[in-house]
């Protein structure tokens, strides 16, 4: 049984690699959207998966991390491009989350976004 919870996150940064003179070798801002994917069994005494509250305790510690900040300061997100963003969260998460499945981050004024279902994905 899968079940998800969705934040979003304001965040500054800009992309080291990005040719010199592309936009996005300079700092601008964008609005992300978070998903975050368990997979578990259903607990028959409670019926959930996940109390939903201790999910959002869990994902709450790292949205602060990223919210209001520029991501190229933060530890680990030096290039902090959406494939990254996604994989810092699984690394941060997983302890907290063990049945964590995926991560989506989405852009959503750019139409994209990125999807991690961890280390033995692509
Ligand atoms: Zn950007």
């Amino acid at each position: 049984m899968r079940i998800y919870k969705e934040f979003g996150f304001e965040a500054a940064h800009f992309l080291p690699s990005a040719p010199e003179g592309h936009p996005n070798s300079r700092v601008h801002g964008h609005s992300f959207r978070a998903v975050i994917w368990l997979d578990g069994k259903v607990d028959p005494d409670t019926g959930l998966v996940m109390h939903f509250e201790r999910f959002l305790q869990e994902i709450e510690r790292f949205r602060v991390m990223l919210d209001h900040r520029m991501l190229n300061e933060v530890e680990g997100l030096e290039h902090p491009t959406l494939e990254n963003i996604t994989m810092w969260l699984w690394d941060r998460m997983k302890p907290g989350l063990p049945d964590l499945a995926r991560i989506e981050i989405h852009r959503p004024s750019c139409h994209e976004g990125c999807v991690y279902d961890g280390p033995e994905d692509k």
